[in-house]
């Protein structure tokens, strides 16, 4: 019977791992990596803002691929706003959920231009009164455009979480929370880059790529695979 490399999740969550501990792998991922950046492409808070949009339940490569030709033409909320969402849905129909999301954009472009001179908000709570704008879009943008130290958990940094014992937690808003706790404040900044990178090319679902991982020996992981898996 093969490994279930994901059971962690679906038991109680494990206690954390030393401070120590925790402080050791973000060292190790700094060192490798030492200023992760999104891989979305972007040149504006409002750029970033309408990919990570458009990256729910989507790669960043078919974002990628699709916002060079709309921000040529929509970079600004006034912009986007007159292309209107047929035109919006043109740009974007290989999204998935193109409709949904361009009927969120065109509706916060509306609210942008509204209540923001155009802009994009730089508190939780406004950027999560847009449209098509939860607690993990708020935290990308607060991270990514405004520097701020907040940790959006997706999929991705909720399995390294809990696998590695660094912030286990059975839902996302848990692991958030504790993540907040135990990440060193010098870590903060970037640790949402570094997880998630970690869980998008080595930590990754279906098959952890521990032999190639440089944190093997300080995580909790019950399932670790070898080279011979
Ligand atoms: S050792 Fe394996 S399970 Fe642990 S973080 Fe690395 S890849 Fe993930």
């Amino acid at each position: 019977m093969s490994a279930d490399y994901n059971e962690p999740l679906s038991r109680s969550p494990l206690p954390a791992v030393h401070p120590d501990k925790i402080r050791s792998i973000f060292a190790l991922l700094r060192g490798a990596n030492p200023a992760p950046r999104t891989e979305l492409v972007y040149a504006s808070p409002f750029e970033l803002l309408v990919s990570v949009v458009l990256s729910a339940q989507a790669t960043d490569k078919s974002v990628n691929l699709a916002t060079p030709g709309l921000f040529k033409v929509a970079n600004r909320p006034d912009a986007m706003l007159k292309l209107g969402r047929r035109g919006l849905e043109r740009h974007i129909r290989r999204i998935g959920l193109y409709r949904t999301k361009a009927k969120n954009l065109i509706a916060a472009c509306r609210l942008l231009l509204e209540k923001h001179g155009g802009e994009v908000p730089r508190t939780r709570e406004e950027l999560e009164r847009l449209p098509g704008v939860g607690r993990k879009t708020a935290n990308v943008i607060l991270n990514t455009a405004f520097g701020e130290p907040t940790i959006a958990v997706d999929t991705h940094i909720f399995r390294v979480a809990n696998r590695t014992g660094i912030a286990p937690g059975k839902n996302v808003l848990a692991v958030e929370t504790r993540l907040l706790k135990v990440v060193p404040d010098e870590f903060k900044p970037d640790a949402h880059h570094w997880l998630i990178l970690h869980g998008r090319y080595v930590c990754k679902a279906r098959k952890p790529d521990c032999p190639k991982c440089l944190i093997r020996e300080l995580c909790e992981f019950r399932h670790k695979t070898k080279e011979q898996d």
